[in-house]
C-alpha cells in the first residue's frame, strides 16, 4: 500500500469562534456541536450552539441537517488550560503524532495510529467519530482536550500492524 502526502494530511478546519447559524459567541465551557463534511476535496467544518443544533435536528431539515455529516459534541475549553502545559512524556507523544502525520512514510502512519491509541487512553485525546472520506479512507478524528484542536489519524486494521515492533520505534523516539 502507498500513501502520498495528499492522502495522509488530512487537515480539520479549527473551531470557530461563533456559532454558524445564529452568531453568537463559543465561550469558554459551552457545549457546541461540530459537523464535518467533504465539498470538492476540501473538509468544510460548521460549529453550531445547544440551542441551534436542537433547533436544525427538530426541525428535521433533511438536506440541511447537520447530523447526516460526520458530528460530534465537545465542550469549549477553559481558557486557562489552552495555555502551553508542561512538557512531559504524553506532550512530546503529541508532539510526535503531528510529525508523523506530517511525513509520507508508511512507518510513520502506522506511529501515527498507535500514538493516537496511547494518547487516547492517556486522555490527552479523545476520539470523536470516525470520518469516511470520498476515497474510502477512514479517519478517525480526537480532539486534543486541552486545545479543542481536532487531528486524522487515518485507522489502521490493528491485525496487520507488528504492534510491538512499532511501539519499540516509538519509545526509542520518545527517550531521545
Ligand atoms: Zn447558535
Amino acid at each position: 500500500m502507498t500513501f502520498t502526502i495528499n492522502t495522509f494530511q488530512f487537515h480539520i478546519p479549527k473551531r470557530n469562534a461563533q456559532c454558524c447559524k445564529c452568531n453568537s459567541p463559543l465561550e469558554p465551557s459551552m457545549t457546541y456541536f461540530s459537523s464535518i463534511g467533504e465539498e470538492n476535496k476540501e473538509i468544510k467544518r460548521h460549529d453550531y450552539c445547544l440551542p441551534c443544533w436542537n433547533e436544525m435536528i427538530s426541525m428535521n431539515d433533511l438536506q440541511n441537517n447537520p447530523t447526516k455529516k460526520t458530528h460530534w459534541k465537545s465542550i469549549v475549553a477553559a481558557k486557562c488550560s489552552i495555555s502551553k502545559p508542561p512538557h512531559n512524556r504524553q506532550e512530546k507523544a503529541l508532539e510526535l503524532l503531528k510529525l508523523a502525520l506530517a511525513s509520507d512514510q508508511k512507518d510513520d502512519h502506522e506511529e501515527a495510529f498507535v500514538l493516537a491509541l496511547y494518547l487516547a487512553r492517556s486522555r490527552l485525546l479523545y476520539l470523536r467519530q470516525q470520518f469516511n472520506r470520498e476515497d474510502g479512507c477512514k479517519i478517525s478524528l480526537y480532539e486534543v482536550g486541552a486545545t479543542e484542536e481536532i487531528i486524522g489519524v487515518q485507522k489502521l486494521e490493528l491485525s496487520r500492524l507488528n504492534i510491538a515492533q512499532i511501539q519499540n520505534r516509538i519509545s526509542t523516539k520518545l527517550s531521545e
